[in-house]
C-alpha cells in the first residue's frame, strides 16, 4: 500500500533490519556521527568508514501530521505520520506512520517504539505508542 523504497548498498540495512526486528541506523566509525538517511560517506568528517548498527528502537515524537486523504486505493484514513527523534542516534529522525492508536491520540513528546510491516523485500517502519504496547 505504501510506495516502496529502492534498495541500495547504503540503505539495505535500514530497509531490511525489520526482518530481525531491528532498527538499523548508519553510524560513522571515525567520529560516531549517526547518519540518516544512510550514506556511504560521513557528512560530518568525510570518512568512508560508515556502517549500520542496531539501535534500541525507541524514540520520542518530534512532530507529526494527520493524513486525511486516501491517496492510494484501499488506504484507511485518517492516520498519523510521525517524525521521531531516535534514541541512541543523536540528530536522527525517522518518519513513519503511527499504528496502534487513533490518529487524534498522537502527541508531540509521546514515547514510541518501532514496529515493522513486511512488503516485498523490504520491511516498512511503523511507530507504535509505548503505553499501548505495555498494556
Ligand atoms: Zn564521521
Amino acid at each position: 500500500m505504501r510506495p516502496l523504497p529502492e534498495l541500495t548498498a547504503e540503505n539495505t540495512a535500514f530497509w531490511t533490519g525489520g526482518a530481525r526486528g531491528q532498527l538499523m541506523i548508519a553510524f560513522c566509525d571515525h567520529c560516531q556521527n549517526a547518519i540518516h538517511p544512510p550514506q556511504v560517506i560521513c557528512p560530518a568528517c568525510q570518512s568512508r568508514h560508515v556502517g549500520p548498527r542496531a539501535v534500541e528502537g525507541s524514540g520520542t515524537i518530534y512532530t507529526y501530521t494527520v493524513n486525511h486523504q486516501p491517496w492510494m486505493p484501499g488506504m484507511v484514513v485518517p492516520f498519523a505520520i510521525a517524525v521521531v527523534d531516535v534514541d541512541g542516534a543523536r540528530g536522527v529522525r525517522v518518519t513513519a506512520p503511527v499504528t496502534g492508536c487513533e490518529a487524534d491520540a498522537v502527541k508531540i513528546g509521546q514515547r514510541v517504539r518501532i514496529a515493522f510491516e513486511p512488503s516485498g523485500e523490504v520491511w516498512l517502519p511503523l511507530w507504535m505508542p509505548l503505553e499501548r504496547t505495555a498494556a
